[in-house]
């Protein structure tokens, strides 16, 4: 499976970040610093906290350079 530069998953989301739309306003970061980092590379780690709290926190994001879609489970 390809994988984007801009896109990060985890076993229930995958999130996308558009650079051409951030406005760099750090909101991320500064209130979820344990999944968005302004200095390391990569920036978005979906590992630290779980998948709400993530959903949460990109519906906060004023430009709407990040994005989400959760990701279909296995109907058994
Ligand atoms: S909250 Fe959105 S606009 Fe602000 S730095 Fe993060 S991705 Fe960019």
């Amino acid at each position: 499976m390809e994988v984007k530069a801009n896109e990060f998953s985890n076993g229930d989301i995958v999130v996308t970040y558009d650079p051409c739309k951030c406005t760099l306003s750090g909101i991320c970061a500064k209130e979820l610093s344990e999944v968005f980092s302004d200095s390391i590379i990569p920036w978005v780690n979906l590992d630290n906290t779980d998948t709400d709290r993530i959903v949460e926190q990109i519906e906060r994001c004023p430009s709407g350079a990040l994005k989400y879609f959760l990701k279909q489970k296995d109907v058994a």
